[in-house]
């Protein structure tokens, strides 16, 4: 018993976190980076030739509070695990968002089918609007149905690029 809680309740408390981060980063997302937080965000939301952006600002910010709660985590067990979490999350964010859709490493992989297929294709609706405002599928990890969204994107009533879903190799990579 005393075995399986020493595992138990720190596995509970890492999948908590990784499923409470990507409730909370899609909900910055929308209501932070595309609100009074769009200063930094913008940068990510425009076409550019530089490797960094304002937006990685963000990623800063959550890894500095990260490392925060690793240290306070020396000193208080779970906390230590919740930073596990975080950091998880942040190495999942950065392959489906950075790596997946955005191709910020070294290599060209445009999944065909699936959950993957789902989130770079919700992703990219993401970015088929210009501008702050009308956008849709703010999630990372977890998307809505390419259907629905594209369904949403007709009801705000906001100009969107029909190119989004063309699921083609040589469609320009986007930023
Ligand atoms: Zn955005
Ligand atoms: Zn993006």
């Amino acid at each position: 018993m005393e075995t399986l809680l020493h595992y138990l309740i720190p596995t509970l408390l890492v999948l908590g976190t990784v499923a409470f981060m990507e409730w909370f980063a899609a909900w910055s997302h929308e209501h932070i980076m595309h609100g009074w937080g769009w200063g930094w965000h913008k940068s990510h939301h425009e076409p550019h030739d530089e490797a960094l952006e304002e937006n990685d600002l963000y990623a800063v910010v959550f890894a500095v509070f990260a490392v925060g709660l690793f240290i306070l985590g020396a000193y208080l067990w779970p906390v230590w695990w919740i930073a596990v979490g975080i950091s998880i999350y942040g190495v999942l964010y950065f392959f489906m968002h950075d790596g997946l859709v955005h191709q910020r490493w070294p290599f060209k992989y445009i999944p065909r089918k699936g959950y993957l297929k789902r989130v770079y294709q919700a992703h990219r609706l993401h970015h088929a609007v210009q501008g702050r405002d009308g956008c849709v599928s703010f999630g990372f990890v977890y998307a809505e149905p390419v259907d629905k969204l594209v369904k949403k994107l007709h009801t705000n009533q906001r100009p969107f690029d029909p190119e989004a879903l063309k699921d083609d190799e040589q469609r320009p990579s986007i930023h």
